[in-house]
């Protein structure tokens, strides 16, 4: 099996990350995984990336620790995919399969609702992952749920606890949700790992999503 981490972070782009795009990717080769998607909190989550900027420089900024991962992977032989995780008043959506001339085509996603917003990444070819959907936190103010919104749930997430986690499969399930991992990894150290694997390895995230929505995968 072709192992793959769906949801991690870069310093480059997201504040409360400690290692960078090429240490993520560094990490990710050593325990012999093929490949990555850079899941970075996008302009409404935990950003490092200013506000006052033009969309075009913003959008330039946010795809940094995507472009480092990926450099460092192709000279040491990993595969880095681009993502990002979207945010809503703590609610978050790993948002995959469209890219940074989409985002540049796109300022229009950050006048939308959350569930527009869904709807329109879907619409243009994306999928919606609800990430750690029952996570509680002091800045949660509460559990928001989007069934009709989302392809999937992240039903393991490496850093949640068992209850969350639980819950979250609880819900995925009832509700025909593709069921989702990842690490949620933003230090490139983290002792336990979760993602997705495939039978052969994916070449771009139009399969990835492909293979997502088929079933084609398993968790771990
Ligand atoms: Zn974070
Ligand atoms: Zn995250």
């Amino acid at each position: 099996m072709f192992k793959y981490e769906t949801h991690l972070h870069t310093s480059e782009v997201s504040a409360c990350a400690n290692a960078s795009g090429a240490a993520q990717a560094r990490f990710y080769k050593s325990k012999g995984y093929t490949g990555i998607i850079v899941t970075d909190h996008f302009f409404n989550g935990n950003s490092t990336i200013p506000h006052d900027l033009s969309w075009a420089e913003k959008v330039e900024r946010f795809c940094a620790g995507y472009e480092n991962a990926r450099k460092c992977g192709e000279e040491i032989g990993i595969d880095v995919f681009f993502g990002w995780e979207y945010s809503y008043k703590g609610s978050d959506f790993l948002t995959y399969g469209l890219d940074k001339e989409w985002l540049m085509r796109n300022p229009v996603i950050m006048e939308m609702d959350v569930n527009s917003y869904c709807d329109y990444v879907r619409d243009n070819g994306g999928i919606i992952i609800h990430a750690h959907p029952f996570r509680e936190a002091s800045y949660i103010s509460m559990i928001r749920l989007l069934p009709r919104k989302c392809d999937g749930v992240e039903i393991v997430n490496s850093n949640r606890t068992e209850l969350e986690n639980r819950m979250a499969a609880i819900y995925a399930e009832n509700y025909g949700m593709l069921p989702f991992a990842g690490s949620d990894n933003h230090t490139a150290a983290q002792e336990r790992l979760n993602g997705v694997s495939f039978e052969s390895p994916i070449t771009d995230m139009a399969d990835f999503n492909d293979r997502i929505k088929n079933k084609k995968y398993r968790l771990f």
